[in-house]
């Protein structure tokens, strides 16, 4: 079985700050990471590999080389080789181009049984990028898969959704897009971390995928002018008291003062 596996290096949102003037994000000043739903969907694909034999593919775009150690951790997790594609003018790539150049690059590697995304990225959470590879390439996409089985031919997945548990069965090949409900990312031990330098990082630029400089930025039909922090309007209260029982009653006489809450 060929597994696909398509993982975005992106800034780690949880260490992101914001100029306190503007609102901006710093995302140039922050570190990166695997977007976690895609470390979700990489244990989902070394599991399956390891249940029904074959090899794992990791795809990536970025506008810069990302950090070595985080493609030795997907090869550490168990992924068997990546294809880094990687270009200035990914920058410039909305949900529409990134997805026409993962598929591309997709169909450049030949056959495969199934592919896997996250079902957002932690940055952008577009949600487009899966369906739209699926889209790009004519096959099935089942969205917010919580259990995948092989089958002969197919894949049953259990798509756990608000209010009913969805069981449903697609031929391959096949798209699976996954969130961190599916299972938990393993952490690679010594020996895999040491082994995962050995398997190969191949580069791909846009050219070898076919596309003509200044490509991306007519792809892209969205453009982003202006990103900002949500303002914070904590009033950041200290409630006095005592004790417990003080504090309690002092905070329900601010809420109900401020008309939050009160008896009826
Ligand atoms: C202002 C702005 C700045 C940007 N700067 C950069 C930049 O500096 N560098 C850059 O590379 N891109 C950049 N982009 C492109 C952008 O971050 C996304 O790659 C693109 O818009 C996809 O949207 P998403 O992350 O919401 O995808 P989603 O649809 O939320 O992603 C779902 C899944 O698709 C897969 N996927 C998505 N993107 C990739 C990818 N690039 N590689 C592999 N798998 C992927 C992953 O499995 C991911 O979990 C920028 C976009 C904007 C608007």
């Amino acid at each position: 079985m060929t597994i696909v596996v398509f993982v975005k290096i992106t800034p780690d949102t949880a260490r992101l700050g914001a100029d306190p003037r503007s609102g901006e994000p710093r995302i140039q000043q922050a570190p990166c990471r695997i977007s976690t739903f895609d470390e979700n969907a990489l244990e989902e694909a070394v599991r399956l590999a390891e249940a029904h034999g074959g090899r794992v593919i990791v795809i990536s775009l970025s506008h810069a080389a990302p950090p070595r150690e985080l493609l030795l951790k997907a090869l550490a997790m168990g992924a068997d080789e990546i294809r880094m594609i990687t270009d200035p003018s990914a920058r410039e790539a909305d949900a529409l181009a990134t997805a026409t150049i993962l598929s591309r690059a997709l169909r450049l590697l030949g056959d495969f049984d199934v592919a896997l995304c996250g079902e957002g990225s932690i940055d952008e959470y577009g949600r487009q990028v899966g369906p739209r590879i699926a889209e790009a390439m004519g096959i099935p996409v089942v969205t917010r898969v919580e259990k995948a089985e092989a089958g002969t031919g197919t894949f049953v997945v259990d798509r756990v959704l608000e209010d009913r548990i969805e069981t449903v069965e697609a031929r391959l090949p096949v798209l699976l897009t996954v969130g961190a409900e599916i299972n938990q990312p393993r952490l690679p031990t010594v020996l895999q971390i040491l082994g995962a330098s050995r398997k190969p990082i191949i580069e791909w630029s846009l050219a070898d995928l076919g596309f003509e400089k200044g490509s991306v930025a007519a792809m892209a039909g969205v453009r982003t002018i202006e990103i900002n922090a949500p303002g914070d309007d904590r009033q950041g209260a200290l409630i006095p008291g005592e004790s417990a029982v003080e504090m309690a009653g002092n905070l329900a006489h601010e809420l109900a003062v401020k008309g939050l809450a009160g008896s009826r």
